[in-house]
């Protein structure tokens, strides 16, 4: 894999909350699927962070 090494930068812009709600870990692996992706989303959140990602997708192309 290219970035074998979490992006250190990525990761200091992408603070995880403290007490997350579930959308906020939600929006939270989106970023960090796209910027870094040094670990796996879980599989209790994947859908909802693939729905969330195929949202972002639709408003960017447009
Ligand atoms: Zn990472």
């Amino acid at each position: 894999m290219r970035n074998a090494k979490p992006n250190k930068e990525s990761h200091d812009a992408n603070v995880m909350p403290k007490n997350p709600t579930r959308a906020e870990r939600v929006q939270w692996h989106s970023e960090h699927e796209l910027a870094c992706g040094c670990r796996p989303v879980p599989a209790s959140l994947m859908l909802d962070v693939a729905a969330l990602n195929k949202k972002l997708d639709i408003r960017r192309s447009n």
